[in-house]
């Protein structure tokens, strides 16, 4: 008899390709670079339109610098960081780092960001209370998360969040996925090689976050964890370097 504690994971599947645009929501500056944008590296060099819209600037991320001066400076390297990786739009929904909070607010900033896009494909960060096991997650990423998958559908419906109408944006319900970084039940991975030195590079725009968080040798660090992510990714992907995601379907 087999024993489940010792049978190999589950394959992952190749993510979905026949789609254009994408749209990236998360709580931080960073939290694409963390992992994520290796993938989205290779979706803009195959021609795809990638845009970021983050909730918050990070301004609570660095102990050593207050929020009036942090917000700014990591807005520019999250500028910097998306320009890397082929993606000019990013967009900031002036939310509180640290206290988003999950609610119809952040679902109409969302929705309305979805329906100016009109993306096929979401991503967003793990939406669930862990990263897996007892490492547990950050109330941001939480309500980002789930807001950003409840957002496909609201998006789609003009009664909810009528006054958006107003503003002239349309309903889309175009969204057919959405794929969750970060989340420790993935379903789909992306082929991470052509893109890692990119994710490096773009991981390591967020300077002054990484030399507050870290003595070692910003290159070094970024290049060590990255490595490391697209490894463990890839023991289920065929042993290539990988990004996973958990991929709901519309
Ligand atoms: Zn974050």
């Amino acid at each position: 008899m087999s024993d489940p504690q010792h049978e190999q994971p589950a394959q992952l599947e190749p993510m979905p390709d026949d789609w254009r645009r994408a749209l990236a929501v998360v709580a931080h500056p960073d939290d694409l670079e963390y992992g994520c944008s290796a993938a989205v590296a290779a979706w803009t060099d195959a021609g795809r339109e990638v845009a970021y819209v983050l909730a918050t600037r990070g301004e609570a991320g660095i102990d050593t610098l207050e929020p009036a001066r942090c917000g700014p400076l990591r807005e520019r390297e999250q500028r910097a960081s998306a320009a890397v990786v082929g993606v000019s739009e990013v967009e900031f929904l002036d939310h509180e780092d640290g206290v988003v909070q999950y609610g119809p607010a952040l679902r109409r900033d969302i929705a309305a960001a979805v329906r100016r896009h009109r993306p096929e494909l979401l991503i967003t960060l793990n939406h669930r209370d862990t990263w897996g096991g007892v490492a547990w997650n950050t109330p941001d990423h939480v309500a980002v998360g789930r807001a950003t998958l409840d957002a496909a559908g609201d998006a789609g419906n003009r009664w909810i969040f009528p006054d958006l109408l107003d503003q002239g944006l349309q309903p889309w319900d175009g969204v057919r996925w959405v794929a969750v970084a970060g989340s420790s039940s993935p379903t789909h991975a992306v082929d991470a090689g052509p893109g890692l030195d990119r994710a490096v590079a773009s991981l390591l725009e967020h300077r002054t976050y990484i030399e507050a968080l870290t003595k070692e040798d910003p290159e070094s660090y970024a290049r060590a964890l990255l490595t490391g992510y697209a490894r463990a990714a890839g023991e289920r992907f065929g042993g290539r370097p990988a990004v996973a995601f958990e991929v709901f379907s519309r």
